[in-house]
C-alpha cells in the first residue's frame, strides 16, 4: 500500500484486514510485487475475456 501510494497511484487499500486493489487506478507497474516481503502479491495480464 505505501509503495503504491508513494508512487502517487493509490490503487491499493485495507477494507477490513483484505487488501483491495482498484484496477482503474493500477498502472500495472509492478512495484507492490517487488516490494512485498512475503511475496504474497502476484500480477497476471487481463485478457479482455471477461
Ligand atoms: S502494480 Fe498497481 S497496485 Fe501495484 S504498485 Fe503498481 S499501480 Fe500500485
Amino acid at each position: 500500500m505505501i509503495a503504491c501510494r508513494d508512487g502517487g497511484y493509490h490503487a491499493l487499500s485495507l477494507h477490513e484486514g483484505t487488501l483491495v486493489i482498484d484496477r482503474a487506478r493500477c498502472d500495472g507497474c509492478s512495484l507492490c510485487a517487488h516490494v512485498c516481503p512475503e511475496g504474497a502479491i502476484t500480477l497476471t495480464r487481463e485478457t479482455g475475456n471477461g
